[in-house]
């Protein structure tokens, strides 16, 4: 018979395991929390989308849309796109379950996003991100309420040292527009120093000119015209407000005329938290206010502002102690102790104590595994001990250990858990000799 050949993972995805693991689930439930902290409500949203949500409100030069999306026909012949980003597909069901009447909405979502592109290190083809957004609200204090929270939970993830808000306008349309034009008659002045993608920028996306990492391209953006030069009375109001309401927070920003966002639709605030941590993939959470984009889709004019932050990059920077997965190992030595042990097991998990025992093994192969799962206290309870209704519990850290009573309240699922665990540290507190745990 053939040999059958294991399938290998699709390029650009990733198993995340042990530590990986825990650092992104990590970053998740601190998201969650800090999400609700600030009022944002919770969104599920499809992975899959039609392809015009996306390439309507990215705009086709984009990319996103040009190169990294991951576009299909289904079998009824309808082109569908695995999204590459929240905001469109966030818009879209704003519009399409008349969520007008809620504005402003303040919303997150997390979960696994698309984009064809070439996977190195913190850069992936399958991605997650958490999101973060407020629609409906034309007001810089809605831009505000978004970056404090951004600042809150890198602080709670602990890695805002390092970690720099960049802070950018890009004006209001007329500001934008007029920049736009003086870009592009800068830019066609230095077309024979331009990269080739630059050269293709110009004709499309020319704001994208100025974030182009080729080295030639940055010394002819670096002199380019500033927004400021263009910006209207209202804009500069506007970004002014949002610079005051960061300093009466406290969120320290640094101002960077060169940030543009990848996509067409934003206005005003831009803005990136970035970090030298990470080499070449340094933005960790990006975002801004696209005031244009729910018109792109059919809907009214409807001011918006979010922000998205890689989870994979997040957690790329996140300390993180291993979790205590074991506080309980349970070890029976003979059978009628095995079945005790069993059920103990149910007793004491019911009770909300993290407890494990092995399938199967000698106590000898079950205290090596209590080792390595790191449990903190191993619970000992051999044929002749049960008899005597008495269990051994022991200390893995000092190696102390201390017989206690099978007590009712011990096995009693109704005591609760935080007194059943007291109890079982307690026995440990006695010297050997005395049996019953603290009454
Ligand atoms: P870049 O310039 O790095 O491609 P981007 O402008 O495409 O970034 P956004 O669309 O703003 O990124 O996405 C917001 C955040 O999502 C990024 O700052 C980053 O943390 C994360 N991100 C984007 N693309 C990827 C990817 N392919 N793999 C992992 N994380 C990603
Ligand atoms: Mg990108």
């Amino acid at each position: 018979m053939a040999k059958i050949q294991t399938p290998q993972p699709v390029r650009g995805t990733q198993d995340m395991f042990g530590e990986t693991e825990e650092r992104f689930a990590h970053v998740v439930a601190t998201f969650e929390r800090v999400r609700r902290l600030y009022g944002f409500k919770g969104l599920q949203l499809p992975v899959i989308e039609p392809t015009a949500v996306f390439s309507r409100s990215l705009g086709e030069a984009t990319d996103v849309v040009s190169k990294e999306m991951y576009s299909f026909e289904d079998r009824g012949g309808d082109s569908i796109t695995l999204r590459p980003e929240f905001t469109a597909g966030i818009a879209r069901a704003y519009l399409t379950n008349g969520w007008q009447q809620y504005a402003p909405m303040k919303l997150s979502v997390h979960g696994p996003l698309f984009r064809y592109e070439r996977p190195q290190k913190g850069r992936y083809r399958q991605f997650h991100q958490i999101d973060a957004e407020i629609i409906g609200a034309a007001e810089p204090a809605a831009d505000v309420e978004l970056l404090v929270m951004a600042d809150q939970l890198l602080k709670e993830l602990g890695i805002d040292d390092g970690v720099t808000l960049q802070l950018n306008t890009l004006g209001d349309t007329p500001s934008r527009d007029a920049w736009r034009a003086a870009l592009v008659s800068y830019f066609n002045d230095h077309r024979d120093v331009l990269s080739e993608d630059s050269l293709a920028r110009l004709e499309k996306n020319p704001l994208r000119i100025l974030d182009s990492k080729d080295p030639d391209d940055r010394g002819v953006a670096y002199a380019a015209p500033k927004i400021d030069d263009f910006l209207s009375a209202e804009a500069s109001d506007f970004f002014a407000a949002v610079t005051a309401g960061l300093d009466a927070a406290g969120v320290a920003w640094t101002r960077n005329a060169a940030l543009v966002r990848g996509l067409d639709y934003y206005r005003h605030t831009a803005f990136e938290f970035v970090t030298d941590r990470l080499g070449a993939q340094g933005t960790v959470l990006g975002g801004g206010r696209y005031d244009g984009l729910i018109e792109n889709l059919g809907g009214p004019a409807t001011p918006a502002v979010g922000w998205a932050a890689g989870i994979e990059r997040l957690a790329m920077l996140v300390d993180r102690a291993p979790t205590q997965w074991v506080e309980f190992a349970l070890i029976p030595v003979g059978p009628d102790a095995e079945k005790f042990c069993a059920k103990l097991l149910y007793v004491l998990r019911r009770k909300g104590l993290k407890c494990d025992m092995a399938f199967k093994g000698n106590p000898k192969k079950r205290m090596q595994k209590a080792d390595l799962a790191n449990a903190e206290i191993v619970i000992l309870i051999g044929d002749e001990e049960l008899k005597n209704s008495v269990l051994t519990v022991k200390d893995m850290k000092s190696g102390e250990q201390v017989q206690m009573s099978i007590t009712e309240e011990l096995m009693d699922s109704r005591v609760g858990a935080t007194y059943t665990r007291n109890m079982l540290r307690a026995g440990l507190e006695f010297r050997p000799g005395t049996f019953a745990p603290k009454s």
